[in-house]
């Protein structure tokens, strides 16, 4: 039986995860259900006194605005430990220190967490021990199914957190209630009726320092092969009739084992970019070939656009866009969904009907419904309504969302081992192409929406499904 305090041991508590997203994350959690008691123990080979990093869990927390008696208890709990978690003698010393149920948060790069796990096969283990992985999940599919069959060797499947803080977005989540507790969105949610999905992550924000992880991921790799590929799960995945872990994530890898590249041709359903200098918010961007860290021969990109299709009898043809970039013109994160045109308008009627479109805003969160009216005092003439509505703010940030999930032992909201695989299955043709210089790098000044030669979005023009029967 879980203790009623519960551990959360984090690896490599000195790294800019833990601090900036994991520990306030978790002071939001808190906030929302102060009766938790978590004993936050961080673990890594920088030497962090007791009292800086009691100083700084206080602060995450108070970020993430936990009340103040919840605050002094948990920094009263917490405890620091200098140790190199790659060396057996010192990770088997951390592993002695856990009670049952606690949880090993991996907040460090993939590399080591493999090495780390390789070392925990041959360790004694806590009962009922579970393991919070960040992504990336490998760097294709074959070494993700290696990591998930090394993983599988230290505790079962249902104890493996694989985080992808995507899923703990309240909007992402909101598409459930939308899609599967409305009348009138699910029975048009289908090839006959949509004409196009797009799910888009442009940020403004460009490289910030890190050029590390990121130089050696690109957009393609650090967004859409993960987070926005879950969206898309979400988006196209058949009804449940409840959402717990077995059936949401069945269903989630039902939808991405029907994905595909589109055509099965990666070089003409993708498209690749990287940043040149500009001016981002009106303060200046250098290129990102020249940012501290970064090998600009590497090429890596910096936004990337897939054009993809998911292969079943609901969605066959409908084109699905997904696209990501850094130092962009202005962030834009939502999930578009595009209607057909009427099939006929009665004569009479003057104007174009806009095409209706639900779009999802991730951030702010926000739905937008475009329908077609009657202009006003024009009566015979057509005009697009906008019909919208904000959905306020979630009660947690999406780190606090999914820790408390993974406290209650619910893995709802992490990435099974199979989707982890199917989301590496679908862009490693998209990898190799790149690799092999078959699709060209092309360049976007900081600041604007996209490279000049990108006119028109892929999959854009006459619809590529058939006509309505
Ligand atoms: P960092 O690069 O900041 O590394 C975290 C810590 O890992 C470091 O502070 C360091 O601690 C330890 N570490 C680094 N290299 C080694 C090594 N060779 N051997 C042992 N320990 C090492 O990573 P982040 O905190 O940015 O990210 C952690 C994980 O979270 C990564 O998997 C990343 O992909 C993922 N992630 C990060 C996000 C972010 O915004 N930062 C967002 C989403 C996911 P020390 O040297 O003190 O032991």
């Amino acid at each position: 039986m879980a203790s009623s305090v519960q551990q959360l041991v984090i690896l490599g508590a000195s790294g800019d995860l833990t601090r900036r997203l994991l520990l306030p994350g978790l002071g939001t959690l808190l906030a929302a259900e102060p009766e938790r008691k978590v004993e936050v123990v961080g673990v890594a080979r920088t030497e962090i006194s007791r009292d800086d990093w009691r100083a700084t869990l206080a602060a995450a927390l108070e970020d993430g605005g936990a009340s103040e008696p919840v605050i002094k208890a948990t920094v009263a709990r917490a405890r620091f430990e200098v140790a190199d978690s790659t060396d057996a003698g010192d990770l088997q010393r951390v592993v002695a220190g856990m009670r049952p149920h606690a949880v090993l948060y991996f907040s460090l790069p993939p590399h080591v967490t493999v090495k780390i796990c390789a070392l925990l096969e041959g360790m004694e283990r806590p009962d009922g021990l579970r393991l919070a992985l960040e992504k990336p999940f490998g760097e294709d599919q074959q070494s993700a199914r290696t990591l998930n069959e090394q993983l599988l060797r230290v505790v079962p499947e249902d104890d493996i957190f694989r985080v992808d803080h995507f899923l703990g977005r309240a909007t992402v989540l909101d598409l459930l209630g939308f899609r599967f507790a409305n009348r009138i969105f699910e029975p048009v949610w289908n090839a006959q009726n949509v004409e196009r999905v797009e799910i888009t992550y442009d940020e403004t924000l460009a490289l910030e320092g890190r050029a590390g992880y990121y130089d050696g991921a690109g957009a393609l790799v650090d967004m859409l092969q993960s987070h926005l590929l879950l969206v898309l799960a979400m988006v196209a995945m058949e009804e449940p009739s409840r959402i717990d872990h077995v059936e949401l994530r069945d269903l989630m890898v039902h939808a991405l084992r029907a994905t595909r590249v589109a055509d099965a041709d990666p070089v003409a359903s993708s498209r690749r970019a990287r940043y040149t200098a500009g001016v981002v918010d009106g303060k200046e961007v250098p290129a990102y070939a020249s940012e501290d860290g970064v090998d600009p021969k590497r090429g890596t990109d910096t936004l990337a656009e897939l054009l993809l299709h998911v292969r079943n009898a609901r969605w066959e043809g409908v084109p699905f866009v997904l696209r990501s970039g850094k130092a962009l013109g202005r962030d834009c994160n939502h999930v578009t969904v595009t209607f057909r045109p009427v099939r006929y308008v009665p004569d009479g009627l003057t104007g174009e009907p806009t095409p209706n479109r639900i779009t999802l805003d991730l951030r702010p969160q926000r739905i937008t419904l475009d329908i077609t009216t009657n202009a006003a005092g024009r009566n015979l003439e057509l005009e697009r309504t906008t019909l919208a509505a904000e959905l306020g703010e979630p009660a947690m940030r999406p780190y606090g969302e999914i820790l408390g999930r993974i406290f209650d032992g619910d893995p709802l909201l992490s990435v099974r081992g199979d989707a982890a695989e199917e989301c590496w299955r679908i862009v490693d043709p998209v990898v190799a192409a790149w690799r092999a210089g078959k699709v060209p790098l092309d360049e976007y000044a900081a600041g604007t929406e996209r490279p000049a030669a990108w006119a028109a979005r892929l999959g854009e023009g006459p619809p590529l499904s058939p006509p309505d029967p």
